[in-house]
């Protein structure tokens, strides 16, 4: 998600007169990760120096055994480690035959990523539009972007709920196009009560720091339920080489780091726990603003039937055009929030060629002008959940 953010120290304001303790915070970090790898340090530097001694950097076998766990919390017959949430797109529409001459929708409201995939490929990316409300896919608009060109579909799980796949799937059968959803944001989440990763050919996931689980350093994983798929994508991520200097196919250099592996390993087991505080903090937002007069000047993020989302952000929608001097504002309070996404992909002067102009995805673009995404990392305080909000009525 865009450039890391991080503050590891959260400086308390003391007036004269009044204990620290009860003092609210007067900053609050968009995310910080030290609140959740501090806690982890000496097994994280344990596990460092196993690998370091170990002399298996590449594919060791701690990242068989993230490989494993990452399996069976999807409820997959497989994982295939690789080196980024970009490349687990690439290496799953490499494996599923996308090339030149192909189209593949997607959404425009996400990160660059999901598109660039299917460029390299020399594939084009056609853009579908979203709902207001979840920001994710809209199936029509995904059923009105198919031609006979069409490929696959690629709906994103973003912010970490799970993306209408009931319909998308249909379509899917409808027209035989290969499915791989974009799971960046949302290990863990589920849709009608299936994870997010096993409902299609390939669930792509990131461990970028700043996902829900995030490594030190980049790192990435696809799940499959299909046996030839996950061959192809082992092939695919270590140079198509099978046996040793020997290649039937073209692929690229995508292996996951055993020191990532072995990290992430030691975090593995606090990801629910994580996970279930990203969601107290979602109600705590959402009972915080309700006791302002606010709601009729922001929207609150929605929940689809259905989803239980794992709020990789809190994403607010700010009416009247007051988004960039809200934001501006919290910065003055120094209180962290972020623009996921304030350019659209459509509009990335990289995908001019594609021919879109400002108005072809109204929805998008009405999103891209005034989300604003609030602090809800785990760990993040009630006291410091209220300063946000109460910065926030101070403004508007
Ligand atoms: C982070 C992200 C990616 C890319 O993952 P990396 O590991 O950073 O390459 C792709 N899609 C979405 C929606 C993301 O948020």
């Amino acid at each position: 998600m865009g450039e890391l953010t991080t503050s590891s120290q959260i400086s308390r304001g003391a007036s004269p007169g009044v204990a620290a303790a009860a003092t609210p915070p007067t900053k609050v970090p968009l995310l910080d990760l030290a609140r959740e790898n501090g806690q982890l340090a000496e097994e994280m530097a344990a596990a460092f120096s196993r690998v370091m001694s170990s002399g298996r950097f590449v594919l060791g076998p701690e990242c068989e055994q993230l490989e494993s766990a990452i399996a069976e919390r999807c409820g997959t017959m497989h994982a295939i480690g690789c080196a980024s949430g970009s490349d687990a797109l690439l290496l799953s529409l490499m494996a599923a035959g996308v090339s030149n001459g192909d189209e593949v929708v997607c959404p425009s409201f996400t990160f660059f990523a999901t598109a660039s995939a299917i460029t390299r490929l020399g594939a084009t990316p056609v853009f579908a539009d979203i709902h207001a409300d979840t920001f994710n896919i809209d199936a029509a608009s995904v059923a009105a972007a198919i031609t006979p060109k069409t490929k696959a579909i690629i709906p994103v799980h973003l912010f970490g709920q799970c993306a209408e796949m009931k319909l998308i799937s249909d379509l899917a059968v409808e027209h035989q196009l290969t499915v791989v959803e974009d799971c960046a944001q949302s290990i863990d989440a589920s849709y009608n009560s299936l994870p997010s990763g096993s409902m299609s050919a390939a669930g792509c996931f990131s461990f970028y720091p700043t996902k829900n689980l995030g490594g030190c350093g980049d790192g990435g994983m696809i799940t499959t339920s299909d046996d030839e798929f996950a061959d192809r994508l082992r092939l695919l991520r270590a140079h198509g080489m099978r046996p040793r200097y020997n290649h039937k196919v073209v692929g690229i250099n995508s292996r996951l780091d055993t020191i990532q592996a072995a990290l992430l390993l030691v975090k593995l087991p606090w990801l629910a726990k994580w996970t279930s505080q990203r969601v107290a903090n979602a109600a705590r937002y959402q009972n915080l603003f309700n006791n302002t007069d606010l709601t009729d000047r922001i929207t609150l993020p929605t929940v689809a039937a259905g989803c239980d989302p794992v709020w990789n952000q809190f994403t607010i929608r700010v009416a009247d055009g007051k988004r960039d001097a809200l934001r501006e504002h919290l910065r003055s309070c120094e209180i962290g929030s972020e623009i996921y996404y304030p350019i659209p992909l459509h509009l990335q002067p990289c995908f001019a060629e594609f021919g879109y102009a400002r108005g072809s995805l109204p929805v998008t673009e009405a999103a891209a002008d005034d989300v604003l995404s609030l602090p809800i990392f785990p760990g993040l305080t009630e006291a410091e959940q209220a300063r946000v909000v109460e910065a926030i009525a101070e403004f508007l």
